[in-house]
């Protein structure tokens, strides 16, 4: 098995903070064993890695990431953690799946509570709930079908109105918008970050180790540019660029999305907007619409342009073009901020898979997977991987069925087929959602 690519943003994570960047780990150089290899620190990853070090203190663990937790997608999210699923579909299968996903996302959320607290983890945790808004005034359905999957699940919410919206968000961008208590806000680098950095004593990270070829074997070899690892069992975190593994998984499509951070508003700014505390927005359309958030520290992110992310990678030249999209978004948003400018823009890979169900569980012998995020995997992710750490040493767990019950991914194409698909149904979401930017 080998990657064909290793990821790539030329770009810059708006949510680093200088000193996040000084906890890096050192690149593995030299041959060395293991009982288990994590590859990929992101949520997945990391949640794994901990789970199978803490069931058994004995085991040895490495996690190896090709660049680190600071620069995975888990990082360079817009940090919103979701307890909730989105589509729910109107027949028993889908509502008995919806409650499913939502208690495999409720318990990644008191996972990561827990460990925040532990750990007295900083990362501007913030239980504040989330809008979720149209500017398409034709097409009520939408979130009437939104309001009827909540009424199904018995989900609280409130549904706002123009005016109302204004007060909430200082833009009348917005016709509607129904807000939901349950989702929290965070600063994702910080929270990914500090989670790798607190690993148990018998996980041993690497950072800056891309993962070129698995040699399969009762002990396998994982090799990295500078030093091979034997290893009993592994575990492929690497999210959308397992679609770079050949032979493929053939299930997962890798996108990319882009975010952009403007500079915190000052005292003068900030009074022509009504007084506001930080808040979270998710669009009806997320190929099309903008996720927006007003932070803390009184800045403004666009997470707005989802495209095919061919090899994992994302040009300087892509990262432009989203600047100036998000800029002019800014714009129409806030008119009245024309003078507050976006500092930094940058991009993140996701898996997607045709539909919508993840890739969890053993690809082969010894060896397993939790990807297939679809765009959506803070607390998803966490649990995946936690779930898939006690089905893998066959330790009993409630949830690993309300796992198994998301369904498996459909088989997806080669490329170029897969790319032309991918592009035509980009094309078609974009258009359906024009009216959302
Ligand atoms: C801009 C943006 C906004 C988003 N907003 C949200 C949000 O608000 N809420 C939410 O829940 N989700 C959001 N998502 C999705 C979320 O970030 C992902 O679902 C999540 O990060 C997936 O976690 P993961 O651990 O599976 O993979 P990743 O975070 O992608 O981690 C995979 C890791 O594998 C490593 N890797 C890849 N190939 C190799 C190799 N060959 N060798 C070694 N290492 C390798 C990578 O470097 C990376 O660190 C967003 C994504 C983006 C890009």
């Amino acid at each position: 098995m080998k990657y064909a690519s290793v990821p790539l943003n030329q770009n810059q994570n708006g949510w680093l903070k200088e000193d996040l960047l000084s906890t890096a780990f050192p690149t593995l150089v030299g041959n060395t064993q293991a009982d288990w290899v994590v590859v990929g620190s992101g949520f997945a990853g990391v949640s794994f890695a901990r789970r199978l070090a803490n069931h058994d203190r004995n085991l040895k663990i490495i996690l190896i990431d090709a660049a680190s937790a600071a620069e995975s997608s888990s990082a360079r999210n817009s940090g919103f953690i979701i307890g909730l699923p989105h589509n729910i579909g109107s027949s028993t299968a889908e509502l008995k799946k919806a409650h499913s996903y939502r208690s495999l996302l409720q318990e990644g959320i008191n996972q990561l509570t827990t460990l925040i607290e532990q750990q007295g983890i900083e990362c501007e945790w913030e239980n504040v709930g989330k809008y979720h808004c149209q500017v398409d005034t034709t097409q009520e359905r939408v979130l009437k079908e939104y309001t009827d999957n909540l009424d199904t699940m018995s989900e609280p919410y409130q549904v706002l109105e123009k005016e109302s919206l204004y007060q909430k968000l200082g833009t009348r961008f917005y016709n509607k918008g129904i807000y939901t208590p349950s989702a929290i806000l965070v600063n994702p680098a910080s929270l990914i970050t500090a989670l790798a950095n607190c690993l148990p004593e018998n996980v041993t990270v690497y950072n800056n180790t891309p993962v070129l070829e698995i040699l399969p074997g009762n002990i396998a070899q994982v090799v990295t540019p500078y030093g091979t690892i034997k290893t009993a069992k592994i575990m492929l975190a690497t999210n959308a660029l397992s679609r770079e593994l050949a032979p493929v998984i053939s299930k997962q499509a890798a996108m990319a999305t882009f975010a952009s951070i403007t500079a915190p508003l000052n005292p003068e700014q900030r009074r022509r907007l009504p007084a506001m505390s930080s808040w979270g927005l998710t669009p009806v359309n997320a190929i099309a619409g903008a996720t927006l958030r007003y932070t803390q520290d009184h800045r403004f992110l666009i997470r707005q342009h989802v495209t095919a992310a061919l090899n994992g990678r994302i040009t300087a030249a892509q990262t432009y073009r989203a600047t100036q999209l998000h800029q002019r978004l800014f714009q129409k948003i806030y008119p009245q901020l024309g003078d507050v400018p976006l500092t930094r823009t940058w991009s993140g890979t996701i898996s997607v898979t045709r539909n919508g169900a993840p890739v969890w569980g053993a690809l082969g012998k010894n060896i397993y997977t939790a990807g297939g995020c679809n765009g959506a995997g803070v607390s998803k992710q966490t649990i995946a991987g936690t779930l898939l750490a006690d089905y893998a040493l066959g330790q009993d767990h409630p949830l690993i069925g309300a796992m198994q019950e998301l369904g498996k991914a459909n088989y997806l194409p080669p490329s170029p087929i897969l790319d032309v698909a991918i592009a035509a149904s980009l094309m078609k979401e974009r258009y359906l959602g024009r009216k959302e930017i």
